[in-house]
């Protein structure tokens, strides 16, 4: 066995990059680690919700600067073993030594969980910062693909950006670092939300005419709150669609009538890259489950899995 990690490897669960390609598209939701009693008790909520909607998947992220290792694990674990659900853990490299990813990649696989999201992760704090390699860590995305596939059969995901990562040059060399982490072993990728599906399409063309064939889930978040819409440059990496924001602008003092159109353009959107063949959706939740499951009710999804 690789890098001597305990004796259960992964392969009971279904593979996320098997469900993409052979049944796709999926659906899937988004949730994060608690921080608190209280954010617990929401999550449960939102999962116990959400469960009887049959999600293809379920993701639990990995806390900025590598601080949820415990909970994520925890969670994880916990979707595995009480709900009918299949859960994916994000794994991140920031501050993390290599013998520290394996312990944690090996609790994983441990826990039966054979789906891993890598990503690089940002610095603690500023997202911007700079990117400090832990002495005795791995430096890229690229990099801790190649150490989960080395740890046993597990079915990798990675991220990708509409419009470019934010520490990128420029699109092309977005491209190439993107593709090169696809080559080094990922099934799947899941991408950045965006709000214009005709960005989504862009980078699905631009990585297929680089020859890659990754397929490439689109992340969603519906609008809920026009601060969304404020933030959109940090969540998303690039500013809010102007169009759209004027259809926001129009209600923004209206707060109900901003969350109904945030869940209708959601869906317009869903509707739109359904039809490209989207490969899958993952909604991003927040750990709620109430405009999730509007969307989901819009798109019909119940009669499509
Ligand atoms: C779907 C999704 C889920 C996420 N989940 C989490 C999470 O749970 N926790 C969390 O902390 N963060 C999460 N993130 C954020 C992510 O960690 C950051 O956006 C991070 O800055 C980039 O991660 P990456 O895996 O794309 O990095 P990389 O692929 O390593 O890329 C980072 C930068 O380096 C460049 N690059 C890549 N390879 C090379 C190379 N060989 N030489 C030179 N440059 C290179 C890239 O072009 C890019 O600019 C998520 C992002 C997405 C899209």
């Amino acid at each position: 066995m690789a890098l001597g990690l305990p004796s259960v490897l992964p392969g009971s669960q279904p593979s996320i990059g098997d469900l993409i390609r052979k049944t796709g598209p999926t659906f899937s939701f988004e949730f994060f680690p608690p921080k608190t009693a209280d954010g617990e008790r929401l999550l449960w909520q939102a999962i116990r919700e959400l469960e009887p909607l049959r999600p293809s998947f379920v993701s639990i992220t990995y806390g900025a600067g590598g601080s949820t290792r415990d909970t994520t694990v925890a969670v994880t674990e916990r979707i595995a073993t009480e709900t009918t659900l299949l859960p994916m853990a994000h794994l991140t490299a920031v501050n993390h030594s290599v013998a520290e990813l394996r312990n944690v990649i090996g609790r994983l696989a441990a826990a039966g969980v054979r789906n891993v999201l890598a990503v690089r992760g940002d610095p603690p704090g500023n997202p911007m910062g700079e990117w400090v390699r832990h002495p005795e860590g791995v430096l890229y995305a690229e990099d801790l693909v190649r150490l989960v596939k080395q740890a046993g059969d597990f079915s990798i995901g990675v991220a990708a950006f509409p419009y470019k990562h934010p520490r990128s040059p420029d699109v092309a060399s977005d491209t190439g670092y993107f593709v090169r982490k696809c080559r080094a072993g990922a099934d799947f990728a899941i991408t950045q939300m965006f709000f214009d599906a005709d960005d989504y399409l862009r980078l699905r063309d631009r990585v297929a005419a680089a020859g890659c064939d990754t397929p490439i889930v689109a992340g969603v978040m519906p609008v809920t709150r026009m601060a969304t819409i404020e933030r959109s440059e940090q969540l998303s990496g690039a500013p809010f669609p102007a169009a759209l924001a004027a259809r926001f602008e129009r209600v923004a003092d209206d707060p109900e009538a901003v969350r109904r159109l945030g869940i209708e353009q959601c869906s317009e959107m869903c509707r739109r890259l359904i039809d490209e063949g989207v490969p899958g959706i993952h909604f991003i939740t927040l750990n709620r489950s109430t405009a999730t499951r509007e969307v989901w009710q819009n798109l019909d999804v119940g009669a499509r899995v």
